[in-house]
């Protein structure tokens, strides 16, 4: 791209001072993002203050010449590419191909604001935008994790979300699930999702599926034309997971699963095809921990004995994750984090690890991969799903 056709704005969130005669400093809020440029005339100053993004690099070097005489266009332009090359500069001119209205603008302003600080001469904070708003997300399960994050995809400006669920609000869905209220109790939740999204982001086209998944096909029917998957539910224990992933890996539409427990929660992204898969994961843990097998059978054989101990406060830092990734998955504002890389979050000391690398795919996997053997742990959750009867 031509630096002449831009109208080059210096970052709102950036910071520029004058720190001693001759010497700037640009960008000293953010950790390691800070430099000094030496400045002896003032032009540098002059030259990041004029530029607005009203005007275009040949008339900044019109403007400057008023004050700089000996000043010429080639030492303008290599300031602009250099401010642009430290992270500094965006086109203001993007706006003119915006499709975003004034509404729009308005209410995703400091989304906008944000995303200016990513953008550059090739990306801007309209365009990441616009990208959230044609994003098509779909969010099984409008639970905890459902819920709160239906809530996220309206703040970030998605317009077009599935919701898939069979349950009805219960009064000990309170303590977390904030999009539903007293008066709620009883109703479906798909229903009171859709009705609250319709008062809080009116342009949010909220298609309710009323569904329990219980097999790859279910999963496959609500999955069709989505860009992304929320998994934000996990009964059956196991088997929900491995059906929506052999969907999700059949239709090559990447998903974000999350959970938690008592002491630790986890996010991660499977991207098909590329990542390995959530079989993937159970062929690597079985060959990692000989007893893993054995430990998913008494999960699954105890389950129901295990109280939920989902506090909100848990339940958020899960959350504002996923979220998290899933504006960096359509924007491109930076990679994520959880993709192929199952995330461990410690909620005593709030640190986070790489508990799992699957970046790769399995060799052995008969859902991602080429190998049509059945391993034997996925031999064993085959079993599994047939002794639960489903
Ligand atoms: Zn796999």
């Amino acid at each position: 791209m031509s630096v002449y056709r831009t109208r080059p704005v210096f970052k709102h969130t950036q910071s520029v001072h004058e720190i001693k005669p001759g010497v700037i400093r640009l960008g000293e809020f953010y950790k390691d993002m800070g430099v000094e440029i030496e400045d002896d005339d003032g032009a540098i100053l002059k030259l990041i203050q004029y530029m607005d993004g009203t005007r275009t690099v040949p008339e900044l070097f019109r403007l400057l010449k008023e004050t700089y005489d000996h000043i010429r266009l080639d030492e303008v332009e290599a300031a602009v590419y250099e401010l642009h090359n430290l992270g500094f500069l965006y086109d203001y001119s993007a706006l003119e191909r915006s499709s975003l209205t004034d509404l729009e603008r308005h209410r995703f302003k400091a989304n906008l604001d944000y995303f200016s600080f990513y953008s550059t001469f090739q990306s801007s904070p309209w365009t990441m935008q616009e990208k959230l708003k044609s994003a098509h997300v779909t969010i099984i399960g409008i639970g905890g994790f459902g819920s709160s994050l239906l809530f996220h995809l309206g703040g970030l400006g998605v317009t077009q979300v599935k919701v898939v669920d069979f349950d009805t609000v219960d009064l000990s869905n309170l303590n977390r699930q904030m999009l539903f209220n007293e008066a709620d109790i009883g109703k479906l939740k798909i229903d009171v999702a859709k009705d609250f999204m319709a008062r809080f982001y009116s342009d949010m086209k909220v298609e309710t599926v009323h569904k329990q998944i219980l097999s790859v096909e279910d999963a496959a029917s609500v999955i069709q034309g989505t860009d992304l998957v929320i998994l934000a539910a996990d009964q059956p224990l196991f088997l929900l997971q491995r059906w929506i992933n052999k969907a999700c890996v059949n239709l090559q539409t990447p998903f974000v699963v999350g959970g938690i427990n008592v002491i630790s929660g986890f996010l991660l992204t499977v991207s098909p095809l590329e990542t390995g898969c959530i079989d993937c994961l159970h062929i690597q843990q079985s060959e990692r921990y000989p007893d893993y097998v054995q430990s998913v059978s008494n999960i699954l054989r105890f389950d129901n004995q295990i109280p939920n101990s989902a506090i909100v406060s848990n339940l958020m830092i899960i959350c504002g994750m996923i979220s998290s990734e899933i504006f960096r998955y359509f924007t491109g504002v930076g990679p994520l984090v959880s993709k192929g890389t199952m995330i461990n979050i410690d909620f005593m000391t709030l640190e986070k690890e790489k508990a799992i690398d699957l970046s790769q795919r399995h060799a052995a996997c008969p859902t991602c991969g080429s190998c049509n053997e059945e391993h034997s742990v996925i031999h064993v959750f085959e079993e599994l799903g047939i002794a639960q009867n489903i």
